[in-house]
This record gives structure tokens, C-alpha cells and sequence, in this order.
């Protein structure tokens, strides 16, 4: 998920790699590390903490080769200390690794390669095809084919810069899942995850595709599939400047980080979602499988757009594993005495794993003798550090302050828990199915809702002037309404409240005039007619009405003045949808108001106080 770059080429390595690695460092990162050949060696020296730590640490290094590999780290298997950093190196030090993305079946890769006798340093998937790769060359003796035929046995993401100190000038660079870039100077190649750490050197750039790997020698480069068939590849020149290219593009974080929802919420679920078996399987859980089946209440503490997502996993777990739930702000759990038993379980959500409270109500909970779980994106950090066991989400950095992927990531991984207790329970596995089956189609369905940003941009604008707004939804969409309103509280700085739509009449409709948007998350589900009801009483008022609504619905049209439509799927999952539109006008509201989207006043990303 995070920084790559490889250097073949006549300047110094080490400076080549160090600013790369630097262009790199907007991705967020946990630990550095770079390989480079002295005296027709390769030497290895990597870091937690940040690039300027190996700076310091390669003062003084006689980097005398033409060619080196540098990662940045961000870690999903094993915690981001020195030793699970990037390179990996293989049994015999003659290969040298850096790998982004996840190798799904290194359990039992590692396993074999254990039989065989091969010993491992780190905690890593990473590390596991680096020592595939080694043995596969020590018994073909042919790097190219050795990094070939263990790619072919990977299932998983990966990006990949490999080297071998045999081949001096030989650089090998792959991906399927995890992006890779190479690009073309004067009798030098740069290889990078992202063409960043390479636009400096040259504009010449050629993006591999899934399964494609680059073997580049000093005279020049082939690709070609990990199958071994020859590819032609365009060379693109780069007309964008560095920052539009650290965005992908995008002009802000928070807007690239809502388009990437279509395969963070893959990577929450792939490799744990069996579909076949109507299942899920996860590791991080196993251990405390038997104690969360027996448990007799689940709490969920938060905050912020966490204790959003808590509520939705409220609704999800007691409907699917029939235990009772409560959700809980974390700033509240712990100094209001809660009454505990021992057979109740907690489950900490934060995407950074830091959040100061939650990390106290953690403590809390641990010193009473309650088990505590950890749903968290950030790996090592210390939620994850705190907690017996626990789930990451796998949504890669997240540099905008106000959450958006972290939230879909949290609400999957709530629904693979679920699903997971409900089948250890009650839940057939005809029904089993029908979900899995629901959870696969929503990367292809959340790509049709990024369809409708026009449309959604020009409400966005027609709306941008209101100083108030309200947000509907009634069951699982209640907890969307209030993230909605988050949204753009956060970022726009407007005036806006999500309440559940039957709550509407206790209060809020007093402010209901023709001046006031009201947003409403009026999926089809079996309280579809109860919040139709509700959109007329606001209508009655001249409210502006925004809704949310499932394709096909035509009925809505008639009582909203816009509708924007998001494909069908079970109500359990329609959060993980109904959500990306709101972000969309959170965001497109506080462009054109010329709000700082991604660092908005007051709010810090990891809220580490209390
Ligand atoms: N899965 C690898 C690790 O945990 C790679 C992480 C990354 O993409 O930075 O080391």
C-alpha cells in the first residue's frame, strides 16, 4: 500500500532512492528502509519511524553500485518495528525484496517453505515470497524465472522491486493489485509504486497492468506477463506537476480517498470473505472465537465517525448473532462507571488506533476483566497493541482529516464479525450466502454511484449557500444520516444534523421553511413507507427534499426535489453505499464555499487527547 522505488542507473543510488522515498512520504508510513551494493554485495538498512531516520543512518555508507530498492512501509502483517521494515532479504542475502500490498496465502507459503528448512527473521507475508523467490533461484539458478514462477504462486495483492546481487544490473519490478511504474531516463530507469518518486529524473513513464512484471537491464527493459509472454506498453509522458500527481490526480485527499472506496472495501473483505461457503474467515479473531459466541453482551466504544460506524455494527450484530449490543462514546464508557460482566466483550473501533479515549476506555474495560477486541486501520499502533486480538480494516493511509474510507472499511469488517457469529450461531448458510453474495457486488456497485458525480456536484452547488441542514434515515440508515451530517459539519463548517426521521416530528421540524435542505436516506427496505411519510411532512413544510433512494424507486421522484439513486443491495450493507453520495456533497459543498478540505479548522486526524 505504500512507497516503492528501484534505481538502475549511473548517480549516486542512495540520493536517487532517499528523494524518492521522500516524494513517497505523503502516503503516510511507519518505517523506511533501502538496499544498495557495496563492494558487490547487497547491504540492507531499514528503520521504523521516518525517512530522515535512515537518512541519518546511511551518513557515511560506500554505496558503490548502479543499482538499489527503497520502501516505505505501511504495515498490515506484524507490527512496524525495525525488523518487519522493508527489504526483506532471502536465507542466502543474494535477494533483496520490497513488496506493497497483501500476500493473502503466506500461511501456508511459509509453511512449506518451513518443511523445506528455510527459517524466517520477521513477521511478514512479505518477507515469505522474498524466501520463495530465494529458493526457487537456488535451485534454477535463473533470477528472472525464480521471481516468475513464485509470483505465480502468490494470491494476493502485490507491487513489488526485487534484486539480486548476482545480477548487479539487473532490476525486477511486478504488480497485480498494487500499482507500479517504471519510468525511462538517459541510460537510467527509476521503478516507483507512484510516478511521484520518479517525475524529477523523467516525464517517460510506462504503467504496468495486473500480472505484468519489467525486467530491466542496463541496455534496456522488457515486460511481460508472469506467465512469460512478451507485452507492448505504451510510454506515457507525465504533464501533470508533483502535487496533482501525489493526489492521483484528484485536487484534494479527502475526494481521492472517497473514489478509492471501491477497492478499500475489497481489500476489508478479500481474503476473508468466503462466498461458496456463505462464511468468513478471520484470523485475527480465531483465538477469542469461542469467548465471543458465549459472550453475553457486546459493547462497541468510539468516536467521532467510528461511533458511527458502531451503531450500524450494532444493528448488524444483533441482528445476524442475536447478542445483545450497546454502543457506547468512549469519553462516556469510562467515567460513568459502567456496569461490566465478565462475559461481556468490547470491541474498540479507530482508524488510527490512537484515539486517546478509546485507548482509555480500552484500559477501562481490560482492568474489570472484559475482553477487548480491536477494529482498527492503522497496524501496530496502540489500540492494536492494547487489545487480546482483533480485525484491520486494510484501507491504506488515510491523509484527509475528515474520515471517509476508514468509515466504509469499519462498517465491511462489522459485517464479516456479523456474519461470522451469526453462522457460529443461528444463521444458515442459505442466508450466510445470500449476504457474502450481497458483500461481493458492492466494489462494482460503488463504482456506479462515482457514475453520478456530476449530478451530485450540481446539488452540491445549488445547495451550498443554505447555513442549515437536516439528514433522515430511519434503521440502518439512521447512523448515515448522522455521518452525513458530520461531513459536512466538519468540513464546510455549516450547520447540520442527522437525527432518526421518525424523531424529526420531537423537535427539528420546527425549523423546517423553504430555507432548509433536508437530506433523506430513503433506501427501499421494510420501513421504506415510514420514511416516505416522513419526506411528505417535510414537503408539507417547503423543505428542500435530498434523497437517497434505491434504482428503480420512481415513486420517490414524485415527492423529492432530487434524487440521487444507489444500486440494491440488503439494508444490512446499503451504509456502505448510501454514505459515499453524502461525503460527495459534504465535499463538493465546501469547495465551492473555498473551504480547506483536507485539514479543516479546529480538527486534528488522531484526536490523542483526551
Ligand atoms: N504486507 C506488507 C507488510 O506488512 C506490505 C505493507 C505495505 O504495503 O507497505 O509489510
Amino acid at each position: 500500500m505504500c512507497g516503492i522505488v528501484g534505481y538502475l542507473g549511473a548517480r549516486r543510488v542512495n540520493d536517487v532512492l532517499l528523494t524518492g522515498l521522500k516524494r513517497l512520504e505523503y502516503r503516510g508510513y511507519d518505517s523506511a528502509g533501502i538496499s544498495f551494493f557495496e563492494n558487490g554485495n547487497i547491504k540492507t538498512i531499514k528503520k521504523s519511524g521516518k525517512v530522515t531516520e535512515l537518512e541519518k543512518l546511511l551518513i557515511g555508507e560506500n554505496c558503490t553500485g548502479s543499482l538499489g530498492i527503497a520502501h516505505t512501509r505501511w504495515a498490515t502483517h506484524g507490527e512496524p518495528n525495525d525488523t518487519n521494515a522493508h527489504p526483506h532479504s532471502d536465507q542466502s542475502g543474494k535477494i533483496s525484496l520490497v513488496h506493497n500490498g497483501i500476500i493473502e496465502n503466506y500461511i501456508s507459503l511459509k509453511k512449506g517453505l518451513t518443511k523445506d528448512g528455510y527459517t524466517f527473521r520477521t513477521e511478514t507475508d512479505s518477507e515469505v515470497l522474498t524466501v520463495l523467490i530465494g529458493a526457487i533461484y537456488e535451485a534454477e539458478n535463473d533470477f528472472e524465472k525464480a521471481v516468475r514462477l513464485a509470483l505465480a504462486q502468490v494470491e494476493g495483492t502485490f507491487g513489488i522491486a526485487v534484486i539480486c546481487s548476482d545480477n548487479p544490473v539487473q532490476l525486477i519490478a511486478a504488480r497485480r493489485g498494487s500499482p507500479m511504474v517504471f519510468g525511462i531516463g538517459n541510460n537510467e530507469y527509476i521503478a516507483a509504486s507512484d510516478a511521484s518518486a520518479i517525475i524529477q529524473y523523467t516525464r517517460s513513464v510506462v504503467y504496468l497492468s495486473d500480472n505484468e512484471m519489467v525486467v530491466i537491464n542496463k541496455d534496456g527493459f522488457q515486460t511481460k506477463t508472469i506467465e512469460n509472454d512478451l507485452t507492448k506498453n505504451k510510454i506515457h509522458q507525465i504533464d501533470y506537476d508533483l502535487e496533482q500527481l501525489e493526489k492521483g490526480g484528484f485536487n484534494h485527499f479527502m475526494l481521492k480517498e472517497i473514489f478509492e472506496q471501491n477497492s478499500t472495501v475489497k481489500d476489508a473483505f478479500r481474503g476473508r470473505l468466503l462466498v461458496d461457503e456463505g462464511n468468513v474467515r478471520l484470523g485475527g479473531l480465531s483465538d477469542v472465537a469461542e469467548k465471543l459466541r458465549k459472550a453475553k453482551r457486546i459493547i462497541i466504544t468510539a468516536c467521532g465517525t467510528s461511533w458511527h460506524s458502531a451503531l450500524v455494527g450494532e444493528y448488524m450484530l444483533e441482528s445476524l448473532a442475536e447478542i445483545p449490543v450497546e454502543v457506547e462514546y468512549a469519553s462516556e464508557f469510562r467515567y460513568r462507571n459502567p456496569i461490566l460482566d465478565e462475559d461481556d466483550i468490547l470491541i474498540a473501533i479507530s482508524q488510527s488506533g490512537e484515539t486517546a479515549d478509546t485507548l482509555a476506555a480500552i484500559k477501562e474495560a481490560t482492568q474489570r476483566g472484559i475482553t477487548a477486541l480491536g477494529i482498527v486501520n492503522v497496524v501496530g499502533s496502540s489500540i492494536a497493541r492494547d487489545t487480546s486480538a482483533g480485525v484491520y480494516i486494510h484501507a491504506g493511509p488515510e491523509i484527509g482529516v475528515a474520515s471517509t474510507k476508514a468509515f466504509t472499511s469499519q462498517i465491511t469488517v462489522l459485517a464479516l464479525i456479523a456474519l461470522w457469529l451469526g453462522r457460529m450461531k443461528n444463521l444458515s448458510a442459505t442466508q450466510g450466502k445470500r449476504i457474502a453474495n450481497a458483500m461481493k457486488q458492492l466494489p462494482e456497485q460503488i463504482e456506479k454511484i462515482y457514475e453520478k458525480v456530476d449530478e451530485i456536484k450540481a446539488i452540491a452547488d445549488e445547495y451550498s449557500s443554505s447555513r442549515n441542514f437536516l439528514y433522515l434515515g430511519r434503521g440502518y440508515n439512521f447512523p448515515v444520516a448522522l455521518e452525513g451530517a458530520l461531513k459536512l459539519k466538519e468540513i464546510s463548517y455549516i450547520h447540520a444534523e442527522g437525527y432518526p426521521a421518525a424523531e424529526m416530528k420531537h423537535g427539528p421540524i420546527a425549523l423546517i421553511d423553504d430555507n432548509m435542505p433536508v437530506v433523506f436516506i430513503a433506501t427501499k427496505d421494510e420501513i421504506y413507507d415510514k420514511i416516505l411519510s416522513n419526506i411528505q411532512e417535510v414537503r408539507a413544510r417547503r423543505g428542500k427534499i435530498i434523497a437517497i433512494a434505491t434504482e428503480g424507486d420512481t415513486l420517490i421522484q414524485t415527492v423529492a426535489n432530487h434524487v440521487i439513486y444507489i444500486p440494491e443491495t440488503l439494508p444490512m450493507l446499503t451504509p456502505i453505499l448510501a454514505v459515499i453520495p453524502l461525503q460527495l456533497i459534504a465535499y463538493y459543498i465546501a469547495v465551492k464555499l473555498g473551504c480547506n478540505v483536507d485539514q479543516p479548522r479546529n480538527l486534528a486526524k488522531s484526536v490523542t487527547v483526551e
